[in-house]
């Protein structure tokens, strides 16, 4: 840091990313990304965009992937935003729908980008503890505020939120945008773009970094009321029109359209999680009731950090946060059946020993 840097920066601390670990070989299931390639049809996709359009701007609105959204969701493409990764719509959001002065409302254990971007943006926020249990307090969340937001299912606890309790949440807000960031939604949490039609005020982010196997693409998505929508593009219109590159684009229009591959990976993600947690509680970890493709667990007598630490050591990569109410935890990746083999045999190897 030096003198150059503005003062809000000079007091900010940005967002640590978990590791990609270069040179030795580690079983990487510390950022949560999904263990299956992409689809066929999506590398089809890209070789075919690699052509002489790309001397050209891309569509700025993303006009074909925003059909081929809005007829898998059942909307329309004026009620749909296409963003470079939902980590980009969502720092969207901030400019788009808050005011400095009014505290937005989140959980004190949730996506830890959010209180970055209310820094970035200098907006107010007001931190509302999840219970014992880390289930939401959805009382809370009907109290007065500057707009709320909400990871469902939440990171990186993994436990989802009702239906019912985000439209307990979205009636008691209809002056304020909520937001509810559904990065892990496909995995098998009830996602809320059902109610966009009755709720101006409901945005739904989406990615496909997790569920369609992009997290190298960077695509993400909004889905919500158009007044809404034409606010993220006015945004994205004052910093950069072209956020989404036409390859990236081509690229989401055949994620989307691979209905059937989408699903087979998703289902089997979901399977090797459950299973995953049962041998986990067999080897005495307290498991939350994850909807995602993560387990979040705490064992009974060795220590988080500890194990955090043999797993490395035996090449296997977690993820471990030293923040306060989680630094018992570890948030563990969901990924290939022998993966998830090779990590058991590790744990138990550490906790016999
Ligand atoms: C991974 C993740 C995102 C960001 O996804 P990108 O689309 O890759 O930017 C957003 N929110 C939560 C809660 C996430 O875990």
């Amino acid at each position: 840091m030096n003198k150059y840097w503005s003062r809000r920066l000079r007091s900010l601390v940005p967002y640590t990313a978990g590791e990609q670990p270069k040179g030795r070989k580690f079983i990487k299931i510390n950022t949560n990304e999904n263990p299956y390639p992409p689809s066929d049809r999506v590398l089809d996709a890209i070789k075919n965009a690699a052509n002489d359009t790309l001397r050209l701007y891309p569509s700025i609105n993303c006009d074909d992937l925003l059909n081929a959204l809005a007829e898998e969701y059942g909307l329309e493409p004026s009620q749909i935003f296409a963003g470079n990764g939902s980590d980009e719509i969502l720092a969207f959001c901030f400019p788009a729908f808050f005011n400095p002065g009014e505290a937005i409302v989140f959980a004190d254990v949730t996506y830890s980008f959010y209180p970055v971007y209310a820094g970035l943006f200098d907006v107010n926020y007001r931190l509302i503890p999840l219970s014992e249990d880390f289930s939401l307090n959805v009382a809370e969340y009907c109290a007065p505020n500057g707009g709320v937001l909400i990871a469902n299912p939440n990171a990186p606890t993994g436990i989802a939120v009702p239906l019912c309790d985000v439209e307990k949440i979205l009636q008691a807000n209809l002056d304020r945008v909520v937001i509810l960031d559904e990065a892990y939604v496909d995995f098998g949490a009830e996602s809320a773009v059902p109610l966009i039609d009755k709720y101006p005020n409901l945005l739904v982010v989406q990615t496909m970094s997790k569920s369609r196997s992009l997290a190298g693409l960077r695509v993400g998505y909004a889905m919500g009321d158009q007044e809404l929508i034409k606010a993220l593009r006015s945004v994205r219109d004052s910093i950069n029109s072209y956020t989404l590159d036409r390859i990236a684009q081509a690229a989401a229009i055949e994620a989307v359209r691979d209905k059937d591959y989408f699903q087979k990976t998703c289902r089997k993600i979901v399977e090797t999680r459950d299973k995953t947690a049962e041998r986990l509680k067999a080897l005495g970890f307290c498991v939350t009731d994850s909807r995602s493709n993560f387990l979040f667990a705490t064992h009974e007598t060795i220590s988080a950090a500890e194990l955090y630490g043999k797993l490395r050591e035996q090449g296997i990569l977690v993820r471990h946060f030293g923040l306060p109410r989680i630094e018992n935890h570890l948030r563990i990746s969901v990924g290939t059946d022998e993966e998830m083999d090779a990590l058991v045999r590790a744990l138990k190897q550490i906790i016999s020993r």
